[in-house]
């Protein structure tokens, strides 16, 4: 298994580089923002716990992502390996992660980090959310929370796995190809 994890604060390109990592490498793509989304619209009792912190740009508590996480990787046995995209968001998330990747007889490989500048991001997330019909990407506020939680609580994830020396920066501006190449070529490097 070769598992990845994709970093950065929101609006850095996770998501858009995640597509076309998935594709080129086979891996299976967890979003926690994305399954989180998905528990929202199926209006199950975890989305609407979760609605409630994501509305306010604040992180979903760690046992609720690391339930979801735990049971993706249950059900995707047959997975050459997985891209991390939004999790791990705290310190408690990665060791978490860590021990269940562990007892899988697996491990995290590369930390890739896109660097994204703070007003750059306010204006990709407010752009994005011209169009992408999510709530929390429409208000400032609510942008400006998430980047705190970011400075405050994930940040430190970094730090963590470069204890490990598993980090890797990628310049997070400039054209999307031109960043694919970079992620890519730190791949191939592994
Ligand atoms: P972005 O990175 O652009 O903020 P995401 O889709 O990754 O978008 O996350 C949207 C929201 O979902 C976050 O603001 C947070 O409330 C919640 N969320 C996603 N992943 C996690 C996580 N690993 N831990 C806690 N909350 C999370």
């Amino acid at each position: 298994m070769f598992n990845i994890i994709l970093f950065g604060p929101p609006g850095s390109g996770k998501g858009t580089q995640s597509e076309n990592l998935i594709r080129k490498y086979g891996l299976k793509h967890l979003s926690t923002g994305d399954l989180l989304r998905s528990e929202i619209s199926r209006q199950t009792p975890l989305g609407t716990e979760a609605k409630n912190f994501m509305d306010k740009g604040q992180l979903v508590p760690d046992e609720v992502v690391i339930g979801m996480i735990s049971s993706a990787l249950d059900t995707n046995p047959q997975a050459v390996g997985f891209l991390f995209d939004g999790f791990p968001r705290t310190e408690a998330q990665a060791e978490a992660l860590d021990k269940l990747l562990k007892l899988k007889n697996t491990e995290i490989h590369v930390v890739l980090a896109l660097q994204v500048s703070e007003g750059e991001l306010v204006k990709r997330l407010l752009g994005r959310g011209l169009t992408s019909g999510r709530s929390d990407d429409t208000n400032e506020e609510v942008i400006r929370a998430r980047i705190h939680e970011y400075n405050k609580k994930t940040s430190v994830v970094a730090d963590y796995y470069g204890r490990f020396d598993k980090v890797k920066k990628i310049e997070g501006e400039g054209s999307v190809d031109d960043i694919f190449t970079a992620l890519c070529k730190e791949i191939n490097l592994q």
